[in-house]
């Protein structure tokens, strides 16, 4: 590779790539795999409409972004290359932009350097926007295939109004949409329900692998709520799940799923956090829940089962440690947390 520049400090080449990085209008990005941390371009930030400040520098903030219909094809490339199965790293797909419409981009990167092990330590990459040509092309592709099919003439094909097109696409993608979300989301507490929270967890699971981070997973129930139904009524109880479920939501993170498992048991998985980390989260919930009065003098508690993921942990072997520590926490007394 030839010479652009030739400085002679480390500080006058750092003013020229950080000017050149804020006037590419697309982005690039660096992410350390011994930190952790992605950092990326103003460019990166602007093609996609976010705030710099609004989103963190880790790895999830693009795993986030990515349409999940692409997810799991971007994920088997960026896997294959860093595992050294195929020699680039080249892909298009969609990502979100802050209006919450997708945007097409075209991601090329390469690794920088490797830890002694041989597994990554940096790799550099450029997110270019290939948008509307990706767009033109699908079109053409489309009306390509309806003119072999025969299904429209050439004439026909022009006078279609392309706006309403597009209106009618918009409408039946938001109907997929909203009946994707009601059939993730529990009708009672308006948190995830089990089948969501499956699929979360097994994402999250690979995700620890793929980066190596921590994952720890707590179940909750609560405790002698049979009482409660028994003394104000079934109506009250779900009350109460209600008001439950917005005080957790209210002091967990963002990133945590938290779902109902079933009847009053709850689960929350914790993404990079260890099982210290997790204990201490899970105290301040045990500690607010029993001090919260749901109702005029109506307190309840909840008893907790904790762990954290390894490496070659499957669903079942994870979910019998947490049952067993939850089954341990019931019977040294309740209102408390085990962990296995
Ligand atoms: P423990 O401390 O051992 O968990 O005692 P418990 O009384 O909570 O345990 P048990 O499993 O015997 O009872 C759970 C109760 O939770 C019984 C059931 O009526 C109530 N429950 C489960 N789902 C709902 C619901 O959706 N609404 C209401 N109101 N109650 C529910
Ligand atoms: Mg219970
Ligand atoms: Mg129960």
């Amino acid at each position: 590779m030839e010479n652009t520049y030739k400085h002679n400090t480390l500080a006058e080449s750092d003013i020229t790539l950080n000017a050149i990085l804020d006037l590419i209008a697309e982005g690039t990005w660096d992410w350390n795999a011994n930190t952790g941390i992605v950092i990326r371009s103003p460019g990166w930030y602007r093609m996609l409409g976010y705030d710099e400040k609004s989103l963190q520098e880790n790895v999830f903030t693009w795993e986030n972004i990515i349409h999940p219909d692409d997810y799991n094809r971007v994920m088997t490339h960026f896997e294959q290359y860093i595992n050294g199965e195929s020699n680039q790293y080249r892909i298009e797909y969609r990502c979100k932009k802050s209006d919450d419409t997708y945007l097409w981009i075209l991601d090329h990167a390469k690794i920088q350097t490797y830890k002694a092990d041989g597994t990554v330590a940096r790799m550099i990459g450029v997110h270019q926007n290939i948008h509307d040509e990706k767009l033109a092309a699908q079109e053409a592709d489309k009306l390509k295939e309806m003119a072999q099919k025969g299904t429209m003439s050439l004439e026909n094909l022009i006078k279609i109004n392309a706006n309403e097109l597009k209106l009618k696409n918009q409408q039946l993608e938001d109907k997929i949409k909203q009946v994707a979300l009601l059939s993730n989301i529990d009708p009672l507490t308006s948190i995830a329900n089990r089948r969501s929270f499956e699929v979360e967890l097994t994402k999250e699971i690979l995700r620890s692998k793929r980066y190596n981070h921590p994952l720890s997973l707590a179940i909750f129930d609560i405790d002698l709520f049979k009482n409660i139904n028994d003394t104000y009524g079934h109506n009250k109880g779900d009350l109460i799940l209600q008001k439950l479920c917005r005080l957790v939501s209210k002091n967990i993170r963002e990133q945590d799923c938290f779902a109902r498992w079933g009847g009053e048991e709850f689960v929350i998985i914790f993404p990079e956090i260890t099982l210290e980390n997790a204990l201490e989260v899970t105290e301040k919930l045990r500690s607010t829940i029993s001090q919260y009065e749901f109702e005029p003098n109506l307190y309840i508690s909840c008893s907790f089962g904790v762990t954290e993921c390894n490496s070659t942990d499957s669903i079942e072997a994870v979910f019998q440690r947490i049952d067993n520590s939850l089954y341990q926490a019931k019977r040294n007394g309740r209102n408390r947390i085990e962990s296995g």
